[in-house]
């Protein structure tokens, strides 16, 4: 490492390590590493893999690189040696904002696991240029602001590959872009990243405004822009049917590269459609294999053994359906092919609720992937029962063998081995390394819980953490906040179902109380981080209303040595892994039913968090992992709240007039708070919260903050609660990603 990185600075620079400035040095170092990820062969097999998905939230690649690489440790002290730092290099390192949050971040952590395996796998998506959007906190409000990460010491490769892609009127020429994929024991694959030459970053004007129609200057300049018109819309579909284009026909060339016939798609390629995004792969693959000379008959059976989709929500506003005419719009070349397949659903099934058109003449993406599909999956075990009972019964009716669960899960080298260090190591001391390969060894540290001495330690790590992440809030925020006090983490997409506003409410709840003289046995510091999607204006008010929160005790000497709010700006993969390895108390706070799998929850619990959360998603399978008393459940569960809707059971007033939860939701209009904010915002989520309140924030409050309460209390305990935080490290080997990797490989791929 030091002799290449010698040389590397002297053919960039014509300097040494001795001499170089930390920019040259980091220049050489993705140089170097960027030289051994190419020297690295390519997994290759009967059949490959394409994981297609609109999002990776891929975060800073070095570390990763270096880990995977066999590198990391001779790196660190090589640097270290000159007086240099792997953490200022990744300072100085982009991080892409490919990925919205947990659907993107799985994609990246499915990609890690898949090399990790060895299984010839390929990521293929779009390379947004200004990616989803840059958050900055303006007078207690998010501003959203371009994004750009393309940097050209980056990880990206231009490849030469280009295809033509027909949008609508216009054909246009991609370029496709590469980033390595490293194992974690040699071999890689490859992320597939297309994109337009023609896209032009001056188009923007203000913030991520820019003209919306203009789509060959604009195709993929961000992720998901803004849907709240029919002009973003169509844009979306633009997007979608520009990457599936493009990966069918590289799926194609890659094909007949390899010397197989397009007769036999389905023995060599199998596609993983994540979300309904890519579904447009379906008619698209089935269209040039038409072309390439296959019957319509033909074309579908083939591209059905292909393709398998993942549901990841069962919100009815994330279930994709696009009006007929974006489509005739954007991709006029799959219309017929969809109208055909549509036809054959009619003649198959006479339910109107499975059809792919509906009465209106909007194609429902799903129905598509689960008609013309090999496999269905959910991504927790609840969530998969949910669809099968609920969301999509008519459909497992017709097609009980496709269902399959995969229960979600992260990868341990980023989560744990690179972001928290102090914990590796003290694993490491306990039970060996074999918990690198296999992470169900984790469970051996379980001989340690009657330890005192060893629980001790691990309160030490823990402290290191937070200590870590205190340095961290005040280098890039300039907020200070007390390592003696209790982290409770909140950070996650901001959504009403994931119920930040529950969350808020408690710490008016903690307000009042210590304004009241009513003072907790130990700080609190409630440490919030979540982008919201540019036109939701209902998570707009939550965020501000949390930054009006902080500012108001900020200004209050009575309250902020008890109770800090503090939130995170431009919450993304880096500060994840700042803030996760520092938190006391995991927020997992969902509706019942609503957050299909989480995988936040997997980060925290490795990393030595305990749990409050209601029975959703793979919450559900954490309690049943770690036991009852290891994590803090509270709430209505999926049942109940299913029943809810179902018969329009819940009223948020009948809950708001009940005398200890009218003073919280009142304090949202609080005279201080209303001069000291967005008095409209702040009013219309008061509003909300009293008169619609659809996640049911209300039905769950008091039973939140009594058990809020009883954990803070348990906190004391330190013993008790150090062992609490073993058992839930010992017990998250479960959610590697390698082991759902291998489950998906064993039941779908086959590879
Ligand atoms: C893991 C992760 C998420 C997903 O968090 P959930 O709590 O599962 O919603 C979102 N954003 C980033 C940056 C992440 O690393």
């Amino acid at each position: 490492m030091e002799l290449k990185l010698e040389r590397k600075l002297k053919e960039l620079f014509d300097t040494d390590l001795k001499h170089a400035c930390r920019e040259q040095v980091y220049t050489a170092l993705m140089a170097v590493t960027g030289e051994e990820l190419k020297d690295r062969e390519t997994f290759a097999g009967r059949r490959k893999l394409y994981y297609v998905s609109a999002e990776f939230l891929i975060g800073k690649l070095l570390s990763n690189n270096l880990i995977n690489l066999g590198l990391f440790e001779e790196a660190k002290e090589v640097l270290g040696r000159y007086g240099f730092s792997l953490e200022e290099m990744e300072e100085q390192e982009c991080e892409p904002s490919l990925g919205n949050g947990g659907l993107g971040r799985l994609a990246a952590c499915f990609l890690d696991s898949i090399a990790a395996l060895g299984l010839p796998g390929d990521g293929v998506g779009l390379n947004y240029h200004e990616g989803l959007f840059r958050q900055r906190f303006v007078r207690g409000s998010q501003r959203e602001e371009k994004d750009p990460w393309i940097t050209p010491d980056g990880w990206l490769r231009p490849t030469g590959v280009h295809f033509p892609v027909r949008l609508g009127e216009h054909m246009v020429t991609s370029t496709m872009y590469d980033i390595d994929v490293p194992g974690w024991k040699g071999g890689k694959n490859t992320l597939h990243l297309f994109d337009l030459d023609t896209v032009d970053e001056s188009i923007i004007t203000d913030g991520i405004s820019f003209d919306k129609t203009d789509i060959q200057r604009c195709l993929t300049l961000f992720l998901y822009p803004d849907d709240s018109d029919e002009a973003g819309r169509l844009l979306r579909v633009y997007q979608q049917y520009f990457m599936v284009s493009n990966t069918a026909q590289l799926i194609l060339k890659e094909l007949e590269e390899r010397g197989f016939d397009p007769h036999q798609l389905h023995e060599h390629v199998v596609v993983q459609i994540n979300d309904t995004h890519p579904t447009m792969i379906i008619p698209e693959l089935i269209r040039l294999l038409m072309e390439r000379g296959l019957t319509m008959d033909e074309a579908i059976r083939e591209v059905e053994q292909t393709c398998a989709y993942t549901n990841h929500t069962i919100l009815a506003e994330a279930l994709e359906k696009w009006p007929m005419r974006y489509l005739e719009q954007a991709a006029p070349l799959i219309v017929p092919i969809i109208r055909e397949l549509d036809e054959r659903i009619r003649t198959r099934y006479a339910d109107p609720r499975v059809q792919i058109i509906d009465g209106d003449e909007r194609v429902h993406m799903a129905h598509i992937d689960i008609h013309f599909g090999c496999s269905v999956n959910g991504v927790a075990a609840l969530h998969t029962d949910i669809l099968k009972k609920s969301e999509l019964r008519h459909f497992y009716e017709l097609y009980p063998k496709k269902f399959n669960n995969k229960t979600n899960g992260i990868t341990f080298r980023r989560w744990l081995l690179h972001c928290n260090e102090p914990l590796k190591q003290l694993v490491e001391e306990l039970i060996g390394p074999d918990f690198k390969d296999d992470s169900s060894r984790l469970q051996d540290l379980l001989a340690w819980r009657d330890d005192p001495q060893v629980l001790r330690r691990l309160l030490e790590v823990k402290q290191e953490a937070k200590e870590a992440f205190r340095k961290d809030l005040l280098q890039h925020q300039g907020i200070q906040i007390c390592t003696d006090s209790v982290f409770d983490v909140q950070v996650k997409r901001l959504h009403e179902y994931k119920r930040q506003q529950l969350n808020v409410l408690y710490a008016i709840r903690k307000y009042l109380d210590i304004k009241a003289g009513i003072l907790p046995k130990r700080p609190i510091t409630m440490i919030f981080g979540a982008k919201a999607a540019p036109a939701y204006t209902i998570a707009k008010d939550i965020i501000h209303l949390i930054l009006c929160m902080a500012k108001l005790i900020n200004s209050d000497p009575d309250v902020w040595p008890w109770l800090r709010i503090v939130m995170i700006e431009n919450y993304n993969v880096t500060r994840a892994a700042k803030v996760i390895p520092a938190a006391d108390i995991s927020e997992q706070i969902s509706l019942a039913s609503k957050e299909a799998s989480g995988t936040g929850n997997m980060k925290f619990m490795l990393n030595g968090a305990v749990t409050l959360g209601t029975l959703d998603g793979a919450n559900v399978e954490i309690c049943q992992l770690v036991g009852e008393e290891n994590i803090f459940l509270f709430g209505k569960s999926s049942d109940q709240v299913m029943k809810l809707y179902e018969t329009a059971g819940y009223r948020s007033r009948d809950y708001y007039e009940d005398p200890e939860i009218m003073p919280l939701v009142d304090f949202i209009c609080n005279k201080r708070l209303l001069a000291m904010g967005d008095q409209k915002s702040l009013i219309r989520l008061y509003q909300e919260i009293v008169t619609k309140d659809w996640f049911m924030t209300l039905l769950d409050l008091k039973e939140y903050i009594a058990v809020k309460d009883r954990m803070l209390e348990a906190y004391e305990d330190r013993e008790s609660w150090a062992k609490m935080m073993l058992t839930n490290i010992a017990m998250s080997g479960f959610f590697s990603s390698d082991r759902t990797i291998a489950e998906y490989n064993r039941d779908i791929w086959h590879l």
